[in-house]
């Protein structure tokens, strides 16, 4: 008898395990909508040019060794990255107050600004948008904080709840962690505009609320790295303290190399260089440094002139067709003169859409279209085609109807 005989079987990932159910399924119309990757056309995942070139130049490079990288990660890769978010003109990068740590992508920099803050910060409480990217309260709960929720998604506007938001922080206590999605937020795709962003800035300092911002789609949501940087950027200009997790799974095409950075942005150089000193041994008993090729990939590419460009050509042309099929899904929908409001889809922003399909409809769509998402109706845009778009907009209009 096996001494884990008494190990039961946990549920599937509640995102993951959409694509485990679309595996199985033998229908040759089946459609994946569930997780959150790119896919061209064709419905083929993406590899960049640039990064194929980049991989190239480090194949093709003799000087390159595979020895380990420091606790902290590749140093330029770093410095290219808090650059990439705060911008190139950044005062607080200026003032080296930035304390960066390459991450294993958005995840493994969620958790390690969790562990730190759970170490070394006087609130324990990190407040989540509701609802939020489910692996948030997860992460965040085992790096040792205590989750709480904040208003965020109005299901009557389809829209921000912006009241609801600003009440629920304005009665978080002093100095309690706020987690923000710089842009295209995950599930929802509502985004704060630049009047609300100032708003809720001016009353997180008030309160000393500590922001920490979840940048899992820059470039992805509008095409441009530095628009979709702004909410970030906005709260760095004031002086004030904040924790930033980037991810270059989605906008550089790098999923499966799980690259990411951490950078927190401190009042004086002095504290950063503790901050980072403590990074390292939250870092260090975890995986003890991070793998060495992604990260070389994108430092490649963000140093190089012409390569940036190029990347930031191919960056555009993703969050085009993405914001294309939005317009091809509601016209959809409009020919068939399908019940309800369907503005929604052409206004949110980023990889998602918050169809407002019910946990019903959903399972209605898997069992007669063969069309996977996850149960809160959400649907990735990036894995929808013109040639699909018809399919998902019958199999729509049908369990709506
Ligand atoms: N945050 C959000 C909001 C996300 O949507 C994702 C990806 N689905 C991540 C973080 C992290 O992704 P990764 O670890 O692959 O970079």
């Amino acid at each position: 008898n096996s001494v884990f005989a008494n190990v039961i079987q946990a549920p599937e990932d509640p995102i993951l395990g959409v694509t485990v159910a679309y595996n199985k399924d033998p229908s040759p119309d089946k459609l994946n909508l569930g997780v959150g990757a790119y896919r061209t056309e064709e419905g083929k995942p993406l590899v960049l040019n640039v990064v194929r070139k980049s991989e190239q130049l480090l194949v093709n490079d003799p000087s390159r060794v595979k020895e380990y990288l420091p606790i902290t990660g590749l140093a330029d890769f770093n410095k290219l990255s808090a650059k990439l978010i705060f911008g190139a003109d950044s005062v607080a990068i200026q003032e080296n107050r930035v304390a960066t740590v390459q991450c294993l992508s958005g995840t493994g920099s969620l958790r390690v600004g969790g562990e730190f803050l759970a170490r070394h910060y006087h609130e324990r409480t990190i407040y989540i948008p509701q609802p939020t990217w489910g692996n948030h309260p997860k992460v965040f709960t085992l790096a040792g904080l205590s989750v709480k929720t904040y208003r965020y998604y109005n299901p009557n506007t389809r829209g921000l709840d912006f009241e609801g938001l600003l009440e629920d922080l304005g009665n978080a206590p002093i100095g309690a962690i706020v987690l923000l999605h710089a842009c295209a937020h995950n599930p929802t795709g509502v985004d704060p505009t630049s009047d609300q962003w100032e708003h809720i800035r001016l009353l997180m300092r008030s309160k000393g609320l500590l922001p920490f911002f979840d940048s899992a789609y820059q470039g992805f949501a509008s095409g441009s790295l530095d628009a979709d940087a702004l909410s970030v950027r906005m709260f760095v200009a004031d002086g004030g303290e904040c924790l930033t997790a980037q991810s270059y799974a989605k906008n550089m095409g790098l999923y499966g190399e799980r690259v990411g950075a951490l950078s927190i942005v401190c009042k004086t150089a002095e504290v950063a260089t503790r901050v980072e000193s403590q990074l390292k041994l939250v870092i260090r008993p975890m995986y003890s440094n991070p793998p060495i090729h992604g990260a070389s990939i994108v430092a490649t590419v963000l140093k190089d002139r012409d390569m940036y460009d190029e990347w930031t050509v191919e960056l555009k042309a993703m969050a085009d067709r993405i914001i294309s099929m939005r317009k091809q899904l509601f016209d959809a929908l409009q020919a068939r003169g399908t019940p309800g409001d369907w503005s929604h889809i052409l206004k949110q922003i980023g990889m998602f859409t918050f169809t407002g399909l019910n946990a019903d409809q959903v399972a209605y769509m898997r069992k007669e279209y063969h069309i996977y998402m996850t149960s809160d109706g959400r649907i990735s845009m990036a894995g929808l085609s013109s040639r699909t778009v018809p399919h998902l907009a019958d199999a729509i209009h049908a369990a709506i109807s």
